[in-house]
């Protein structure tokens, strides 16, 4: 008996449904590409409970003729693409023909259509991608796509879906990135009944990102233009003092088509190299142009990530342009700063100069040392140097690096041998048998703080022995525990002026969703428009100017998804605790030290969260053997 058949259509259906269509935001995202497809000037967008239960596309583009309504919900059924030569050179976001089939497979469909000429359209109704109702009626020229009760028929996917509000971010993240994606085009968003924004639909990238984002984000943006050998890359990156905790405001457009690339994050991100620290991402907003032939939309069934023919080109363009408009704000911050007018002068100079350099450098071939290969990054490193060695490209900019560590290396024992540290060097094996401070080590009265060294080590003398305390990695942990121990009530402080946080959509209503957890960390939390939240208190311990990065990394954390286990809670837990610890390289009032040693020595905390010890004892033999008492 035969054990293998054809799945029934409809159940084939459904399930090629789940790949173009994961959540609401995909069907938003697939109706306003047909849309823009169909060459429209004004689409708009309205969503009501995160798009769960009603979704509406308006646009003003070609309508449907009648005799194709139907076909238009048929699998691979599109007018976009006749044969195979086509799929070489693809300039319409939709080629697949999957869209409209795999989103009536799991909804209730309404189409309201009509072409330009013909005075009546036809009205179209779909059940589960079953037509169950044709007939002509007026409409406005173009299209009209109501999708409701999404999922209804697929009970799994349903319980796949997060809050309304998580879904609707979603649907504004995905609103924002086309409606960026195509300045020229007039973008409305409607949620639950309220416009979250509208673009003008002029053509002009300034007036479409402010629209969407704000004077303040504008203000903070540098305008890019640069071409180079048949690339070109137009639009805005952030001044380093305007970049963010994340990167959700990286937006790229290759050939009017947003995208997620690896290699245009990198290029952006080396180009801030030496001006921002870890943690800090640049924002931008960047228009890629290049012959369609050099990149393959057809990696990805939602289109979202490309390739290129020549990874390094794309790289180069986007890597200069942000590096020279970064470095023409700087010059021009620099003029303002100097007062007298030769002074402004010569720095003109410079700058012009600087700029020359970078450019004719870019034209060079040898310009290898500035360049990343894109496989660098994927590699783990496990050394400072082979680190380094990774964001050089090329074999001899390598062996350089090598023979430059080799040198610092060879210099470095020469002068230890000079000064004759070696004779000093304390042998291993006597750092093995420290001892760790516990509960029976005695009263306060025992432990004389000698102070601080370093602004990281507080000296302690203690029966008999030296004793180093890492300050922050004690303090760390203090934090830590407390944290982590039953019945923890958070020390909050309420800031006067909330703190408003620009996440993104997705980042702020994920946070908004874990406002309750945040609550009991000490952070109080609202939303403040559709895409910031506003803290109104943070925990005591933490520096109100690190609560954008704080939340942040919590979101971070928060995104890895899976359940809110222990292991995620610790590793909140840890982060809070090291941000809110007080910090090596700043020197700390004596009675500080004095609490924090006490605690140590009592055996309160031995290990920081990340395992490293918090403190290790020179006992008396130890240094009378280096100083050969003994
Ligand atoms: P694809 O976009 O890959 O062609 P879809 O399933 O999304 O496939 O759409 C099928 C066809 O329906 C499109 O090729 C297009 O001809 C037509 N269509 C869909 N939406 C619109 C619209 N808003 N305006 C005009 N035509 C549309
Ligand atoms: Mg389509």
């Amino acid at each position: 008996m035969p054990r293998i058949f054809e799945l029934d259509p409809h159940v084939a259906d459904l399930i090629a449904a789940g790949e173009v269509v994961e959540r609401p935001a995909s069907v938003v995202k697939e109706l306003m590409e047909n849309s823009i497809d169909a060459g429209a000037g004004i689409i708009t967008v309205e969503i009501n409970a995160g798009g769960m239960t009603f979704i509406r596309v308006t646009d003003n583009g070609c309508g449907i003729a009648p005799e194709d309504a139907k076909t238009a919900f048929l699998r691979h059924a599109t007018s976009k693409l006749r044969g195979p030569e086509g799929l070489e050179a693809i300039g319409t976001l939709g080629f697949r023909g999957e869209a409209l089939a795999a989103i009536a497979a799991v909804s209730r469909i309404e189409l309201l259509t009509r072409e330009c000429g013909p005075a009546e359209g036809v009205s179209l109704t779909l059940d589960s991608g079953t037509v169950t109702d044709m007939s002509p009626t007026g409409c406005p020229e173009g299209t009209t796509i109501i999708v409701r009760d999404l999922f209804f028929n697929t009970p799994a996917r349903l319980k796949f879906m997060k809050t309304d509000r998580a879904e609707a971010s979603a649907i504004s993240a995905v609103v924002v990135r086309c409606a960026l994606s195509r300045p020229d085009v007039s973008i409305r968003f409607i949620r639950d009944g309220k416009t979250e924004y509208h673009t003008p639909g002029d053509s002009r990238i300034d007036s479409c990102i402010y629209s969407l984002f704000g004077r303040e984000f504008f203000a903070g943006l540098l305008h890019v233009m640069a071409e180079d050998e048949g690339v070109s890359a137009e639009g805005y990156v952030c001044l380093p003092a305007a970049a963010r905790g994340n990167r959700s405001y990286q937006f790229f457009f290759i050939n009017g088509r947003p995208v997620r690339s690896r290699t245009l994050q990198a290029a952006l991100e080396q180009a801030y190299v030496n001006n921002l620290p870890s943690g800090r991402y640049p924002s931008c907003a960047l228009y890629i142009t290049t012959g369609l032939s050099n990149v393959d939309v057809n990696v990805h069934p939602t289109k979202a990530e490309v390739k290129f023919v020549s990874d390094k080109q794309i790289f180069d363009c986007v890597y200069y342009a942000a590096l020279s408009a970064k470095s023409n704000a700087e010059c021009g911050m620099r003029n303002a700063e100097l007062s007298s007018v030769t002074e402004r002068e010569k720095s003109n100079a410079e700058c012009r100069m600087q700029n020359a350099e970078l450019s004719s450098a870019m034209k060079r071939e040898g310009h290898s040392e500035f360049r990343i290969p894109n496989s660098e990054f994927e590699k783990p490193h496990n050394s400072q140097f082979a680190i380094h060695n990774s964001q050089l490209g090329d074999v001899t900019v390598r062996e350089t690096s090598n023979a430059e560590c080799r040198m610092l290396n060879a210099e470095l024992s020469s002068a230890t041998k000079r000064e004759g540290h070696s004779e000093f060097q304390i042998p291993n094996s006597e750092f093995a048998s420290f001892r760790i401070p516990n509960s029976e080590f005695a009263s306060d009265t025992d432990i004389r703080v000698i102070g601080e060294a370093l602004k990281v080590y507080i000296i302690v003398e203690y029966r008999g022995g030296v004793w180093f305390i890492d300050k922050h990695a004690a303090h760390e942990r203090i934090h830590f525990d407390a944290l982590r121990a039953d019945g923890y009530e958070p020390m909050s402080q309420s800031v006067i002026t909330p703190v408003v946080c620009r996440f993104g959509f997705e980042d702020a209503a994920l946070l908004l969703d874990n406002a309750d957890m945040l609550d009991k960390l000490g952070f109080s939390i609202e939303s403040f428009g559709d895409d910031s939240i506003a803290v109104r208190r943070i925990p005591a311990e933490i520096d109100i100017s690190d609560t954008e990065q704080v939340l942040s990394e919590i979101c971070d954390e928060l995104k890895l998804g899976g359940a809110a286990g222990p292991a995620r809670r610790d590793n909140i837990f840890r982060m809070i605790a090291c941000k809110s610890a007080i910090k090596a390289g700043k020197s700390s009032a004596a009675h500080e030290l004095e609490v924090l040693a006490s605690r140590v020595m009592s055996g309160e905390v031995s290990q920081c969260p990340h395992g490293r010890p918090v403190a290790f004892e020179l006992t008396k033999a130890t240094l009378d053997r280096g100083f050969k008492r003994i």
